[in-house]
């Protein structure tokens, strides 16, 4: 039985803020120990529960987070950017039989710690087939394509309350529980971890693949905080405007779907301005 963990750190133990999560930082520095060890704690309830192999795959910012040397030696860490699937890279191989998403978070324009859709500000709003939609809820449905059960779900109490909706079996932790975008009463790396495995140990029972889901046509529709970012994500091709400061596409699959959504954010990344954005 193999594993896969997506870990994404905005949702980690003791993160309420940009420096926490900003590569550089001081701060940056000290959340990565604690986003670690929510990982490996992970890594390790999947190992007692009876997983064959883990592998965890880098999903945020510059994807150089973790710190491989504190990870249990059974694991291994795909770290790096530019993968096909992005935050869920690994799943399409045939061979996971569930994934975890750890320090996942809510999305752009709910309350959340830290909310956001793949970029840290600039989109206000994102929806699937016109249900709002986190990060993870757009990657619960590339998951499906493969037949990949969502099993574990750590985060804010806020994120685990979105998980439900998307990911209704999958085992929830919240490490913190959310006070603004930039509060939480936080629980120690020590508690988390405990919790954490305990949850992946039990999770691995839902580790079964299912029949692959092909429940498409996805529509996603993007709102921006500034219409020049609307109009600069229509150069996607299939991209079109809907609305002022809207935009929506349509694709057959998820696949398709979530590698669309990357193009856009990042041409819409590229037209930010820093002082008139
Ligand atoms: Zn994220």
């Amino acid at each position: 039985m193999k594993i896969l963990i997506s870990a994404d750190m905005e949702g980690a133990t003791g993160v309420t803020w940009p420096g926490d999560v900003l590569p550089g930082t001081p701060q940056w520095e000290r959340c990565r120990s604690m986003f670690t060890s929510d990982v490996n704690a992970a890594v390790l309830g999947f190992y007692d529960g009876g997983a064959d192999e883990v592998v965890i795959n880098e999903a945020h910012w510059s994807m150089r987070n973790l710190l491989l040397e504190q990870l249990d030696e059974r694991a291994e860490l795909l770290t790096g950017r530019h993968k096909s699937l992005s935050m869920v890279e690994g799943v399409q191989h045939g061979d996971i039989d569930g994934i975890a998403f750890v320090g996942y978070h809510t999305g752009a324009g709910m309350e959340g710690v830290l909310a956001h859709t793949y970029l840290a500000n600039s989109i206000t709003g994102v929806w699937l087939n016109d249900v709002r939609a986190s990060e993870g809820l757009l990657n619960a449905h590339v998951v499906a394509e493969y037949g990949v059960p969502v099993v574990l779900f750590t985060g804010d109490d806020l994120a685990c309350e979105d998980a439900l909706g998307y990911a209704p079996e999958a085992l929830k932790v919240a490490v913190k529980d959310h006070v603004s975008r930039y509060a939480a009463v936080c629980r120690t790396p020590a508690r988390t971890a405990a919790d954490i495995r305990s949850a992946a140990k039990d999770a691995v029972r839902l580790a079964v693949r299912h029949t692959p889901v092909t429940g498409g046509p996805f529509t996603i529709a993007l709102e921006f905080d500034a219409e020049h970012l609307a109009l600069s994500a229509t150069v996607v091709p299939g991209v079109e405007r809907i609305g002022e400061r809207k935009v929506a596409y349509t694709e057959a699959t998820m696949y398709d779907g979530i590698r669309t959504f990357k193009a856009v954010t990042t041409i819409v990344s590229s037209a930010v301005e820093e002082q008139y954005g």
